[in-house]
């Protein structure tokens, strides 16, 4: 029996990008923060290269102009580099003209550093939800292949309850687009968010390890996602509201030890090679 590939997702950004930071700082302020980026992406690659996994990188274009060499290195180990818009401000604070331009400008620095295409996005805060679905039309009159910004379930700040849970291809005004979500498990008639980031700190592992596999068992590949921060204990910390400081720091020191299990319990390659027979690319969009 062959093991089945998942999608992992990182989307690379400093903690201080956080969304849930937005108001306690503006994006003048991030300069005068320490840069943590660079050493928690590295030790993210070493887990992967030990694990031999490959992932997505969803890169903030903020920090691909200001670490270049960094972008060069996840490439050049086999992962795929996609965007994470350049600035992220969240959907609901930008105007159709202010994200094309956002995501524009962060396609741009990543293909100029790579010499090669980026083919997906995925937006801040997951916030493609019902009041900003204008923003996939853009995407594709953008170039972009495939989006990974809709979550299926209910939240404070996003998701878009009712979406299909599953990779599908979806039609814009400007033409179709893959809409790749992250995965969650459906209780009763709800979708629990259970495989990334502030979920993946939240609940025992052999629990969620149990809630993977369960989706994993319905044929469909899984779509994880973390980000850098979350296996950083070390980061200095910000001033928020307790809500958003008890979900960002939340169990920070159990992340990694977290992912080196999930890294040994499932097989992870990149959106581009899990999901390459349903995108139809071809070999070189692949390789
Ligand atoms: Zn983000």
């Amino acid at each position: 029996m062959t093991i089945p590939m998942n999608a992992l997702t990182i989307d690379v950004e400093e903690y201080f990008h956080v969304s849930a930071f937005d108001g306690i700082h503006t994006a003048k302020d991030w300069p005068g923060y320490e840069s943590r980026v660079e050493q928690t992406t590295s030790r993210l690659l070493e887990r992967f290269s030990d694990a031999g996994a490959k992932a997505t990188f969803f890169v903030l274009g903020w920090v691909a102009e200001r670490h270049p060499g960094l972008i060069r290195s996840i490439r050049a180990q086999g992962h795929e580099i996609a965007s994470h818009g350049y600035g992220h401000q969240v959907l609901t604070t930008l105007t159709p003209s202010q994200f094309r331009a956002d995501i524009r400008r962060a396609k741009g620095i990543m293909e100029d550093i790579l010499g090669e295409p980026v083919l997906g996005y995925r937006a801040p805060s997951f916030t493609i939800m019902e009041e900003t679905v204008w923003a996939l039309r853009i995407l594709v009159e953008e170039g972009y292949l495939y989006d990974s910004s809709i979550f299926p379930v209910w939240h404070d700040r996003y998701g878009l309850h009712g979406a299909n849970p599953y990779c599908h291809r979806l039609m814009t005004a400007a033409g179709p687009i893959w809409e790749i979500p992250p995965s969650t498990l459906p209780v009763r008639n709800m979708r629990l968010p259970v495989a990334g980031g502030g979920y993946f700190r939240l609940w025992p592992y052999r629990l969620l390890r149990r809630w993977l596999k369960i989706i994993e068992s319905t044929g469909h590949p899984l779509v994880v996602y973390l980000h850098p921060w979350e296996i950083d204990p070390g980061q200095p910390r910000l001033n928020a509201s307790a809500l958003s400081r008890w979900r960002h720091y939340l169990n920070l020191h159990k992340t990694e030890g977290r992912l080196i299990q999930l890294l040994q319990d499932f097989r992870f390659g990149s959106i581009r090679e899990t999901l390459a027979p349903i995108l139809q690319l071809t070999q070189d969009q692949v390789a």
